[in-house]
């Protein structure tokens, strides 16, 4: 299983992290080195900027999430990094708790799965 984050659309809400019960993400600070630790292709991954629709519909939001805080403060506002997906069980959990709609996952068949929010 090949797991990656679209780095450009994570609020940080660190849904992922707290439901996947195999630890394929890690929140981690969106200035550290290693912020573009997984396979995303390289114009998924973190350069600094966020995606102005995503930041529309959530950097707002009052839904206790810390939304694109600049450090990781041990619950939310970083940035997850898929450095665990081959563990990945296909689940579903992050692909339907993913607020920002950035979790691409590709099965062992080929078949990719794009995060859906409910
Ligand atoms: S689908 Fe995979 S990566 Fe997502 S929560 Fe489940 S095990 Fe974790
Ligand atoms: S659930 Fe989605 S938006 Fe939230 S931290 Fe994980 S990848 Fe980012």
């Amino acid at each position: 299983m090949q797991v990656y984050v679209e780095k450009t659309k994570c609020t940080g809400c660190a849904h992922c992290h707290d439901n996947c019960p195999v630890s394929v993400f890690e929140m981690k600070d969106r200035s550290g080195s290693d912020v573009n630790a997984d396979s995303a292709p390289e114009a998924e991954q973190w350069k600094g900027t966020t995606s102005p629709d995503v930041i529309a519909k959530w950097g707002s939001k009052e839904d206790g999430h810390n939304h694109f805080a600049d450090k990781y403060d041990g619950k939310s506002g970083g940035i997850s990094v898929a450095v665990n997906g081959p563990s990945c069980i296909m689940c579903q959990a992050c692909l339907i708790e993913c607020e920002g709609e950035c979790i691409v996952i590709t099965d062992d068949s080929g078949t990719v799965y794009h995060s859906i929010y409910e």
